[in-house]
């Protein structure tokens, strides 16, 4: 477990794994990671619900007695509701990543803020994911008015395809420490890799004594603070 608490940069696409702190001092409006001294990461689902998928998700989940936070798509719980009820029954939290998967930075500030306001009919959330990470400095400015931005720590990559399940998990293990908001994703694409680097991620990280909480308001506002230069504008890092 040595390279959890001293994790180094191994070759240059870790800085989109792991995004550096010089980009998360700049952007530190945006929650980034739970700034935190216990063994506690807080695991992270986006894209769903999906039948199967995310029910299976929920299984190794409560395997581990694991609580995890899910960014999901409007128009996905539209369509599955009941999926995203289990979800919310089983204690888990859920995040609003639009109605349908837009991208900021292609759409208009209107046409975004909008998008994101028909999810939250279905999705009663004030955290916020925006998809691709990415949008636009006045998309950023009206959303973070009325929501937390979250976006990560460490992103597993579960769901490109050129990257095999094993390079995922060590995109996980190699990354993330005390705090840590880690991001895979509860669709088709990302499945295979995605329960791999997951079950491996439980199975290493519980048997180190860690916890797995889901992501609240509470949870942003009561972490321990620190010294950061205030708000700038994220436009996206890739
Ligand atoms: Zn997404």
């Amino acid at each position: 477990m040595e390279a959890i608490l001293k994790p180094k940069y191994r070759k240059f696409s870790d800085l989109l794994v792991h995004p550096p702190k010089v980009i998360k001092n700049v952007f530190s409006n945006i929650t980034w990671n739970i700034n935190s001294d216990k063994k506690v990461v807080y695991l992270t689902f986006d894209d769903g619900p999906i039948p199967d998928i995310t029910e299976k998700i929920l299984l190794a989940l409560d395997i581990f007695d694991a609580k995890a936070t899910f960014f999901c798509v409007g128009e996905n719980v539209k369509r599955y509701p009941h999926i995203y009820k289990k979800i919310l029954d089983s204690g888990h939290t859920a995040g609003n990543h639009t109605f349908s998967h837009m991208n900021g930075l292609k759409s208009g500030t209107e046409e975004y803020i909008d998008n994101i306001e028909k999810a939250s009919k279905y999705i009663n959330s004030k955290l916020f994911r925006p998809p691709h990470g990415r949008m636009k400095s006045s998309q950023q400015i009206l959303i973070e008015k009325e929501y937390n931005i979250i976006l990560w720590d460490v992103l597993s990559y579960d769901f490109n395809k050129k990257l095999n399940k094993i390079t995922c998990f060590n995109n996980v293990k190699h990354f993330t420490r005390p705090g840590s908001i880690v991001v895979f994703h509860d669709n088709i694409k990302a499945s295979n890799n995605m329960f791999y680097a997951l079950t491996q991620t439980l199975l290493l990280y519980k048997e180190a004594g860690y916890k797995f909480e889901a992501l609240t308001e509470a949870v942003i506002k009561n972490q321990i603070p620190l010294p950061v230069k205030k708000s700038k504008i994220f436009t996206g890092f890739f």
